[in-house]
Parts: C-alpha cells; sequence; structure tokens
C-alpha cells in the first residue's frame, strides 16, 4: 500500500460532491461521500446539514467506525451508519458514495428491476439489491444496506436512492455514473414500449474473461 496524501483524498472527496451535484445525482444537501483511509479504522466523511457543492476540505470530518469524531468542527453525514456498517464487513471497500439518482431511484419506485443493459454496466454491476425503506439516519439502515453490500456494488434504497462502493474514490463514482446512465436507457426503451434487450449472460462472462475482471 502505498502513501496516501490525506489532503488529497479531502480534496477529491468535495470534488466529488461537486460533479455529483452537477450531473443533478443529488440535491445540494442530499447526498454525501466518505473514504476510510486504507487498513485503518479511519474514515473522511462530508459535514450533516452543509451544502455539499460548496464545501471546502476544512468542512470535513474524520469519524472512527462508531462514529465518533476523530477531527473536524461539524457533525458527520446523518448517515455515517452506512458507510461504517459496509467499511466494517468490507475490507476491501475504501469509498462509500450516497446519491440519490433520480432515473435509478424512480425505476425501483416503478418496480422495474435494474439489469446491467450496457457493456460497461455488465462489467461494473453485475448486480443491485434494492433495500426497503427505512428511516435515514438509523443504524437499521446502516445494517441492511451492509447486508447488501456483501455481493454488490451498487444497493438501491427503496424511495430513497443509491448507494455505490468502491476500492478507490473512482470506482464509487463511476459506478453511480454508469448506475444513472443505465437506468436512463432502460426509461427511453420503456417509453418505447419495449422491455430493454439484455446483453446475454453467456456475454457478460465472456467480456468479463476478456477484461479480466
Ligand atoms: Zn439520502
Amino acid at each position: 500500500m502505498g502513501y496516501i496524501d490525506e489532503e488529497n483524498v479531502k480534496r477529491e472527496l468535495i470534488e466529488v460532491m461537486k460533479i455529483m451535484h452537477d450531473k443533478g445525482l443529488m440535491t445540494g444537501i442530499g447526498g454525501n461521500v466518505s473514504y476510510r483511509m486504507p487498513e485503518t479504522n479511519e474514515v473522511w466523511i462530508t459535514p450533516s446539514g452543509l451544502y455539499k457543492p460548496k464545501l471546502n476540505t476544512e468542512d470535513l470530518v474524520k469519524i472512527d467506525l462508531e462514529g465518533n469524531l476523530l477531527e473536524g468542527v461539524y457533525k458527520p453525514s446523518m448517515e455515517w451508519p452506512i458507510h461504517t456498517s459496509i467499511y466494517k464487513r468490507r475490507v476491501d471497500v475504501n469509498c462509500v458514495l450516497h446519491c440519490h439518482p433520480p432515473y435509478a431511484t424512480g425505476l425501483i419506485l416503478a418496480g422495474v428491476e435494474f439489469r446491467p443493459i450496457t457493456l460497461e454496466a455488465a462489467l461494473m454491476i453485475a448486480r443491485a439489491l434494492t433495500v426497503p425503506f427505512i428511516y435515514p439516519g438509523t443504524k437499521e439502515l446502516g445494517e441492511a444496506v451492509a447486508e447488501a453490500a456483501m455481493g454488490s456494488r451498487v444497493i438501491l434504497l427503496q424511495n430513497h436512492g443509491a448507494v455505490t462502493l468502491g476500492y478507490d474514490i473512482y470506482e464509487a463514482v463511476t459506478a453511480m455514473e454508469i448506475l444513472e446512465e443505465c437506468a436512463k436507457m432502460t426509461f427511453v426503451a420503456k417509453c418505447m414500449g419495449v422491455k430493454p434487450t439484455e446483453i446475454s449472460e453467456r456475454d457478460i462472462e465472456l467480456l468479463r474473461k476478456l477484461y479480466k475482471l
């Protein structure tokens, strides 16, 4: 594990919030992101209540896996239990991102199961489990999401949004972007009154081998 510059991590986290907001994947107060310093129990996370696209690196807070404040002046995101519950279970995950992507979230409400209909999605999002509605900010929601995260990089939250995970920030952000793109394509196909054609399981397997995923 190479040296990871914490200031650089913090800059990237606030950049992620700007990108997600610009893409319409969250309102200014509606998303959060965290990064666990690899092989530690220390997590940088966005603060609660602040307007996320305007964050400065000093606004971020550092917590441990029990939610105790280690650094920073603000309270951590109210969704911190989602982040820490995942980090406790998945040592391979160092970034957790939560947004409210409208198409992906809307399709769940319409009862449309997520299907990886693009090449990127087939490679990046094998499956996306949906967690039923649970009050935001609770330990119960954290546990349910972490449970669903055991075999999936993307978790959908009914009446709420989505959570993506990654070994690093790039992976979590890419999964969120692919999820929403795929949901938009599904929506367009459904508007045309057709079921989107899927990439066959056989082709997906083949592609995985080809790209060594
Ligand atoms: Zn939320």
